[in-house]
């Protein structure tokens, strides 16, 4: 295995085992590690023709000490579930959950990047439903899987920050599946995800589907941003995905950098009063703004070739907790040998 730890993107690399279960007739069974990373499923499954299918996504972290951290993974497994109740899919109980990823993450032990090199490996729980069926109805069987590979950066450019562009289509609508992480809201961010790369922006930035006039998030990220008097201000909004890391540093801005921290209507004429603005996300993790191309102008904040001093100190809280190095607030982190 020669894998470049320095150098890795986001990107699919096969690890040899996966977890996968299935639930049937009102169960689940044991479930199991597999070398398998294809599945086999019906034609007429719900999650191939009416998008019954939602996942999650998290990392583990390698500690100095050779360790290896999870981190709130408890969040991620209550997260799944409220998208499965939304979506009428059979619940993954915490504990088969949380087994599952450790038994992920320890047969692929070796595909967790070394400590120092920045890389992580990402966890992919997916829960689709499968079965015989055409009709649109809930699907009568269930598949749980979970799979990772190692991975950098999300945004290239890591700690550098990159721009983004307002869009003027919506990735998913007030009373929708806004807040839960479904595939579909994905599908629909796929083509303004690509006209923004087209123009050489990072990804789009979505406004609020109702009124187009307020920042609601990047589409695999959440946006925060930290004004002139120092506060943290992040949006506020029943169609944005609540993110661990976007509450995790809500909590970090305020008991360990002493900030003011607001969840409230980010509007795009207020701009201005932001000096530092990012997206965050555990694929993202922080990943600065440096400029937002709105309907009428280029918007700069800190800077465009550097992080901002308030970004850089909640990242290294953030990533100090996830690598081990800082101490983490109860129940955070989840360590494995
Ligand atoms: C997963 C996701 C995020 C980030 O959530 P985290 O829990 O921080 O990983 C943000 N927005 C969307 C749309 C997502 O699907």
């Amino acid at each position: 295995m020669s894998i470049d730890w320095d150098n890795l993107g986001f990107d699919y690399i096969k690890t040899p085992y996966r977890y996968i279960s299935v639930w049937k007739d009102g169960q689940w069974d044991e479930g199991k590690l597999t070398e398998d990373n294809t599945l086999n499923i019906h034609e007429g499954s719900a999650a191939l023709h009416y998008g019954q299918q939602c996942f999650e996504g998290l990392k583990a972290y390698r500690c100095e000490d050779g360790s290896i951290n999870l981190f709130r993974i408890d969040e991620n497994s209550k997260r799944m579930n409220r998208s499965a109740r939304h979506l009428l899919m059979a619940e993954v109980p915490e504990e088969k959950f949380i087994q599952a990823v450790e038994e992920v993450v320890k047969a692929n032990e070796e595909f967790v990047p070394p400590y120092g090199s920045g890389a992580t490996l990402y966890i992919r729980p997916l829960l689709i439903g499968i079965g015989e069926g055409i009709g649109v109805h809930s699907a009568p069987e269930f598949l749980f899987t979970v799979f990772c590979m190692p991975v950098g950066a999300y945004f290239k450019g890591g700690l550098t920050p990159t721009n983004f562009v307002v869009s003027d289509y919506d990735r998913a609508a007030p009373h929708g599946t806004g807040s839960i992480k479904v595939g579909g809201n994905y599908a629909a961010s796929l083509l303004p995800g690509e006209k923004a790369k087209e123009k050489h922006f990072s990804d789009c930035i979505y406004l609020d589907p109702t009124t187009h006039t307020k920042i609601e998030e990047v589409g695999s990220a959440n946006f925060f941003g930290i004004t002139k008097d120092d506060r943290f201000i992040t949006p506020l909004s029943p169609s944005i995905l609540p993110s661990i890391t976007k509450y995790s540093l809500l909590y970090l801005a305020e008991h360990r950098l002493g900030m003011e921290v607001v969840e409230e209507d980010v509007y795009l004429d207020s701009l201005s009063k932001f000096k530092e603005a990012g997206a965050c996300g555990t694929a993202a993790v922080i990943s600065p703004i440096g400029g937002i191309q709105t309907f009428d102008e280029f918007h700069v904040f800190y800077s465009e070739t550097e992080v901002g001093p308030v970004t850089q100190k909640l990242y290294n809280e953030l990533t100090g907790i996830q690598f081990g190095d800082v101490p983490a607030p109860d129940g955070w982190i989840r360590n494995i040998k």
